[in-house]
């Protein structure tokens, strides 16, 4: 009898669930609740700056809501990424993030979260080469005169990056494994704060999105050694930039992909209306604007699918997990 009541109460207070959660979705976004949008590195970075234009964005799709950029900096966006993990799953915490999504699992011991099992998968946003760039004081403009310069000064050179499973990090290994030369890296939050010591002379180099540098370059402000994808880029700034593989570099190609997600467990209504949402960015062409002028293009495959994402993230870390652990390198 006892037992009874109790079974009576569980499927009472399920029933209930369900409706709350079928209520909310059918709500979702509640009026002047705010979305969250994790960033996992520092404002006036590469990531925020995306992050602010899809903000902006998927606004108009979801009804006018407002989304607010929240920068969860630390370890290379391990740190943004397990808060994201761990949010409510009720669509109101989202994360932006990039290629670290893959990188990380190899590259960070101890992951205090798990890349393919504490997320649902939004869809691909942006893909973003990167740059290798150097502080204005190298002399010469060929990647002959930096691997030149690189070997001269081999024991006093400081590498940046944007902390253990960035891409600036990947980048810098790969750099460094190509090139057989071990450099000092200097892990910074993000390539924001890393950018402003490159400009400053406090360090030497360092690999970072087009979205991020592009501007610099064109300002003199840092100078451009090489692109990191298979073809020269269309950007004005950038066309005149050699591709690292046409410097000898072999095997170097890096693009950067940005990816949404949301924590597990998001009713599946939410989640639809989320991606229904971001589809409509995606082809907002505001959006494809600021993106293409800064050497990024708007992901416009089947990978803006959440199955598909997820595959790719998996196929990704299948791809760069040999490529990381030849190198030789690990973090913490
Ligand atoms: N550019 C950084 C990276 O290398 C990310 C950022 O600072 O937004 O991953």
């Amino acid at each position: 009898m006892h037992k009874r009541r109790l079974i009576g109460w569980t499927g009472f207070s399920l029933m209930l669930l369900l409706a709350a959660s079928s209520l909310q979705a059918a709500d979702f976004p509640v009026r002047d609740k705010v979305i969250t949008l994790i960033v996992p590195f520092p404002a006036g970075g590469p990531t925020d700056r995306v992050a602010k234009d899809l903000a902006q964005a998927m606004r108009r799709p979801l009804g006018g809501a407002t989304i607010a950029l929240e920068n969860v900096a630390g370890a290379g966006g391990s740190v943004g990424a397990n808060k994201a993990a761990r949010a409510n799953p009720d669509g109101y915490t989202l994360l932006l993030h990039h290629i670290g999504m893959a990188t990380m699992p190899t590259l960070v011991r101890n992951l205090p979260f798990n890349v393919e099992r504490d997320f649902e998968y939004l869809g691909l946003v942006i893909e973003v080469p990167m740059t290798l760039i150097t502080k204005p004081s190298i002399p010469g403009s060929s990647f002959k005169d930096l691997s030149n310069w690189i070997t001269q000064n081999r024991d006093k050179i400081n590498l940046g990056h944007a902390g253990p499973g960035s891409a600036s990090h990947l980048c810098g290994l790969l750099l460094q494994s190509t090139l057989q030369t071990e450099m000092t890296t200097i892990a910074y939050r993000g390539t924001a704060p890393a950018m402003k010591d490159l400009i400053g002379g406090q360090i030497d180099l360092m690999c970072d999105q087009t979205t991020n540098t592009t501007s610099q370059i064109e300002a003199r402000k840092v100078k451009a050694f090489g692109v990191t994808t298979v073809q020269r880029l269309a950007t004005p700034v950038l066309k005149d930039v050699p591709t690292l593989l046409e410097s000898g570099l072999k095997g170097f190609d890096i693009t950067v992909w940005h990816g949404l997600y949301a924590p597990k467990g998001v009713p599946p209504e939410v989640l639809a209306r989320l991606h229904t949402a971001l589809q409509a960015a995606l082809q907002d062409p505001e959006f494809m604007r600021k993106q293409l002028a800064l050497g990024a293009v708007v992901v416009r495959d089947g990978r803006t699918e959440p199955e598909q994402h997820r595959r790719f993230v998996a196929a990704e870390i299948a791809r760069w997990s040999p490529i990381i652990r030849a190198a030789g390198v690990y973090a913490d």
